[in-house]
């Protein structure tokens, strides 16, 4: 039974963090695992869904629901909370605004824990800039042809399908690709720094046939559909680097009180003011994004913040417990990987230097 307040269902998923999450984090972590039970629960206590329509499975709450979700489980786990805003940002919340038919069929499974998907944008040779991406997509009578290699794909081992971009007749295209294919080879990427106990693959596409339904929206809009997803996930990534500043405040506060020492006491002041930055960020990106606003300025400046404030919050977090902690050591993995992924720090600059000038210094 979902609470009625955001403040007791902060409240409930803050335990649910506390207990069942930190029990387990350091062992994930450690084999590299992803943690299927916790994503299950996830889906379970209807948290998955929370922000998304009743019409398709979810709660029906506003947007502001997930991402306290997501940012009370980050406090804890980074890697359990992006379970989150993957399935809710990425896909979920994607195919309901793009394609109604795709999402009545795959997104009641997803809330339900039925079904994973993931969001294969970047390839060996196109991350920064996603324009330059190679994988081709042919169409034959009603059916269309996937030919492609995407690199780095959070839960490409563990998704039934991927939202996967390509060129089709020199366009960009975005394409519902199931997985349990033959022509589809996934090739799981282990030996990360940060981000151990999330799924990563490296996944190749050889001559993969989907119905032409499968077509995302309008050929030639794939690269805003990208472009309009990655904005609802930079904000997910903000609450994610918001979630883990709080948890890594909570332990700079608790070292503060018992030392009592001003360098422990400046320590703190600089992660408390970070973490203060970083909510207002976010709630201004989130005000936008619930107005219906464009917010794509707003979600690079809190993405970009957010994540800053956790490196350095995380590197005070070394220098004053012991460094073999697990927590300790684990955030400060964590951490950084949320700089590079969904546009790096550099691109998010350019991002709000675009939005402030009208000038593109893209390339
Ligand atoms: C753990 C993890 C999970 C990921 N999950 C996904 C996923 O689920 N789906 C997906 O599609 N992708 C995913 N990615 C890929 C991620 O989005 C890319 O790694 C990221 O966009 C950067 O691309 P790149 O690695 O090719 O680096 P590059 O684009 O090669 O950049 C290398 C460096 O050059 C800098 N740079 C590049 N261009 C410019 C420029 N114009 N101006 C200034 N500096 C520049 C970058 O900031 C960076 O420091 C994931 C990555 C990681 C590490």
């Amino acid at each position: 039974m979902i609470p009625k307040d955001l403040n007791t269902f902060r409240s409930e998923v803050r335990e649910y963090a506390q207990s069942r999450v930190r029990e387990r984090a350091a062992h994930q972590d450690a084999t590299e695992s992803f943690d299927a039970e916790v994503a299950l629960e996830l889906a379970q206590k209807g948290w998955l869904g929370i922000s998304a329509p009743t019409k398709l499975g979810g709660g029906g709450k506003p947007a502001t629901w997930v991402y306290a979700a997501v940012e009370e489980l980050a406090a804890e786990e980074i890697a359990a909370a992006s379970v989150l805003t993957g399935q809710f940002t990425l896909v979920s919340d994607l195919l309901a605004r793009e394609s109604p038919s795709l999402a009545k069929r795959w997104v009641p499974q997803i809330f339900q824990g039925a079904a994973n998907g993931c969001y294969a944008l970047t390839e060996p040779d196109a991350g920064s800039n996603p324009a330059q991406l190679s994988t081709q997509v042919e169409q034959r009578g009603d059916s269309l042809v996937v030919t492609g290699q995407k690199m780095w794909i959070t839960n490409g081992n563990i998704a039934d399908f991927a939202i996967v971009y390509g060129k089709e007749t020199e366009q960009i295209g975005a394409y519902l690709v199931p997985l349990d294919d033959s022509t589809v080879t996934r090739q799981p990427i282990h030996g990360k720094m940060g981000f151990r106990a999330s799924d990563t693959a490296e996944l190749s596409f050889l001559g993969t046939v989907i119905p032409i339904e499968n077509r995302i929206g309008e050929l030639g809009q794939g690269l805003h559909v990208a472009l309009r997803t990655l904005d609802n996930g930079r904000v997910g990534i903000a609450a994610l680097a918001t979630g883990a500043l709080s948890g890594i405040k909570a332990r700079l506060a608790k070292a503060a009180k018992e030392s009592g020492s001003q360098r422990a006491m400046a320590t703190l002041a600089d992660t408390e003011t970070g973490l203060a930055v970083s909510r207002a960020l976010l709630g201004s990106a989130l005000a936008r994004k619930e107005a219906g606003e464009r917010f794509t300025k707003e979600a690079a400046m809190a993405k970009w913040r957010a994540t800053a404030s956790a490196v350095a919050a995380a590197n005070a977090l070394m220098e004053t417990e012991s460094p073999t902690s697990p927590y300790t050591e684990r955030m400060f993995r964590d951490v950084r990987v949320m700089e590079l992924f969904e546009g790096t720090s550099e691109i998010q600059k350019l991002i709000i230097g675009f939005a402030a000038t009208g000038v593109k210094a893209f390339t």
